[in-house]
C-alpha cells in the first residue's frame, strides 16, 4: 500500500514537471517580444533630461505632503520597478515617484525614472491595480527611453531647451502674458507625447511588469477606461498624451493570457485608507487653477527665463526683411526676422530683437516681437477660450485696454480671432500696440500669439507681425 502510493505520486510530479515545461515554453513563444526604439541620446542625457524637469515640475506643481500616501504611492511604484525586465533595466536610471495635489486625472514619467501621480488619478482609481497599471505604463516609456527616442526622430532639439519643454507640456494650463511667465513650450510635444506604435510597446511591457509584480494587466486596460468614463468630453490631458492604438483592451488581454498571474492583487485595505484619507482632505485644484493663481509653491519666486544678456534699450534694430524658419518640438513652425532671437519658455516662446526683451522685477518682459504659445483649455469654443485667456492677460498687465472686438482672422488655415489693444509699457510707461491672436488647436488645446511694439513704431511692425502669423504652420495631427 505505501509503496504504490509512493508510485503513483512520484508519477504524477513527473507529469506536472512536463505540463509546466510546456506552459514555459509556450510563455515565451507567445509574449510579445519588445525591442526599444533607435535612440541618439545618452543614457546619461536622459538621466540629467529628467532631473531638470522634474525641479521644474516642483517649482510648479504643488506635491502633496502626505506621509502616508506618499510612501503609498511609493510602494506600488517600486514593486513595479523591481518587476521591468533585466534587459530594460538602466542602472543610472533613479525611479522616484511623488504625488501632485492637482484633481486632474493625469500622471507622467520623465526620461530616467522621476515619476509623478496626481492626487486625482489616485482618486478616480477603483482598485490598486488600475493605480498599478497607470503607473506601469508611465515606467514603461521611461525603461524603453521613449521620451528620447521620441526625439531621436524629430529635428534638431537644443538640448538645453529640452527640460523645460518636458514640463511645459505636463503644466500646459499656464496663462501666457506679456509678463510672460517663465515657462516653455511644445518640445514637450516630443517628450511627453507619444506616438501610437510606444503606446502600444509601452501598454505590453507594462503588462509584463504588472503581472511581475503580481498584478494583472487587465487593470491597466480598466484604468484607460475609468480616465476616458470619468474625464468628460474634453478628454484628460493624459488620453491625449498617450493616444490608444485601438484595441488597447484587447490586446492586453491578449498579452495577458501568456502572463503568469494567480491571485492578482486587486484591492488592498491600504487603497481604500488611502481614497478614504484623500476623500477628508481639502479638494485639490485642477492644473488650470493652480496655473492661473500663479501659486504653485512658495519656492516659485525664482528669476525669469530671458537670457542675463536680455536688456531693454530705447532704440531696437529695426525688423530684417531676410527671415528665420524655427521649428517648435513637433508642433509649429514659425519664420521671424533674421535678427529675432529665440527665447524658449515652458508653454511658449517669444522671439524679439536685442535689446527688446529683459526683466523687470524680477519678470520677462518684452517690448518688440511675438510671443507664440500652447495652454489646456477646458472651454469648447473659441470664443470662450479667448475671453478666459484675455481676462487672465487683463489681470497680468493692469493697463490693458481692449481696442477691437474678436476680429475673424486665420492661423494655419484653422479659424481665429486677432483682438488689439492698447498698453502701457512698464519699462518707459509709453504707449504699446499688443495684438492677440488666438486659435484652438486639434486636441482642444488654445494656441496663441501675442505681437507687442510701441505704438509709434507699430506702423513699420504691423507687416511683419502680419507675415509671421501668416508663416505659421501647425502638424497636431
Ligand atoms: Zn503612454
Amino acid at each position: 500500500m505505501a509503496h504504490r502510493t509512493h508510485c503513483h505520486a512520484s508519477k504524477f510530479s513527473v507529469g506536472l514537471a512536463v505540463v509546466v515545461a510546456l506552459a514555459m515554453a509556450t510563455v515565451a513563444l507567445a509574449q510579445t517580444k519588445i525591442t526599444a526604439p533607435k535612440n541618439n541620446y545618452s543614457v546619461a542625457q536622459d538621466v540629467e533630461l529628467g532631473r531638470q524637469a522634474a525641479a521644474e515640475a516642483e517649482r510648479q506643481m504643488p506635491i502633496l505632503r502626505d506621509e502616508e500616501v506618499a510612501s503609498y504611492v511609493e510602494r506600488i511604484g517600486r514593486s513595479l520597478v523591481e518587476a521591468i525586465p533585466p534587459e530594460f533595466e538602466n542602472r543610472e536610471f533613479r525611479y522616484s515617484f511623488k504625488v501632485v495635489n492637482a484633481r486632474d486625472i493625469n500622471a507622467f514619467a520623465l526620461p530616467g525614472g522621476p515619476t509623478f501621480v496626481n492626487r486625482g488619478m489616485i482618486e478616480a482609481a477603483r482598485t490598486e491595480g488600475e493605480i498599478a497599471g497607470v503607473v506601469a505604463h508611465e515606467l514603461s516609456h521611461v525603461a524603453l527611453r521613449h521620451g528620447t527616442a521620441q526625439a531621436t526622430k524629430g529635428e534638431k532639439l537644443q538640448f538645453g531647451a529640452i527640460a523645460g519643454a518636458i514640463v511645459g507640456s505636463i503644466i500646459g494650463g499656464n496663462v501666457g502674458s506679456i509678463v510672460a511667465q517663465g515657462s516653455q513650450f511644445g518640445l514637450g510635444a516630443v517628450f511627453l507625447r507619444f506616438s501610437r506604435d510606444y503606446e502600444k510597446q509601452a501598454d505590453i511591457l507594462g503588462s509584463h511588469i504588472m503581472a511581475g509584480a503580481g498584478y494583472d494587466p487587465h487593470d491597466m486596460a480598466n484604468m484607460f477606461q475609468t480616465i476616458e468614463r470619468q474625464s468628460g468630453s474634453s478628454g484628460p490631458q493624459w488620453l491625449s498624451d498617450h493616444p490608444n492604438p485601438g484595441n488597447r483592451y484587447a490586446y492586453i488581454s491578449k498579452e495577458a493570457r501568456y502572463l503568469d498571474i494567480e491571485n492578482p492583487i486587486r484591492n488592498t485595505r491600504d487603497f481604500d485608507g488611502i481614497q478614504a484619507r484623500l476623500r477628508g482632505m481639502a479638494p485639490a485644484r485642477s492644473t488650470e487653477e493652480i496655473m492661473r493663481s500663479g501659486q504653485r509653491s512658495p519656492q516659485d519666486r525664482r528669476g525669469g527665463r530671458y537670457p542675463q544678456a536680455g536688456r531693454i534699450d530705447k532704440r531696437v534694430e529695426y525688423p530684417s526683411s531676410r527671415y528665420q524658419t524655427y521649428t517648435e518640438g513637433n508642433l509649429f513652425r514659425v519664420s521671424v526676422p533674421e535678427n529675432w532671437r529665440e527665447l524658449p519658455g515652458n508653454n511658449s516662446v517669444t522671439f524679439a530683437p536685442e535689446g527688446a526683451y529683459g526683466q523687470m522685477e524680477g519678470q520677462d518682459i518684452f517690448t518688440h516681437g511675438v510671443e507664440i504659445g500652447e495652454t489646456r483649455n477646458e472651454t469648447h469654443t473659441l470664443k470662450e477660450a479667448t475671453d478666459e485667456f484675455i481676462n487672465a492677460l487683463t489681470q497680468g498687465n493692469r493697463n490693458l485696454r481692449r481696442e477691437s472686438g474678436y476680429d475673424r482672422s486665420s492661423i494655419a488655415g484653422r479659424s481665429a480671432f486677432a483682438t488689439t489693444f492698447s498698453n502701457l509699457s512698464e519699462v518707459d510707461g509709453q504707449s504699446e500696440i499688443v495684438t492677440v491672436y488666438t486659435t484652438l488647436l486639434r486636441n482642444g488645446n488654445f494656441f496663441y500669439i501675442i505681437a507687442v511694439a510701441p505704438e509709434d513704431e507699430y506702423g513699420a511692425y504691423r507687416r511683419t507681425f502680419d507675415k509671421v502669423v501668416r508663416s505659421i504652420r501647425i502638424s497636431d495631427y
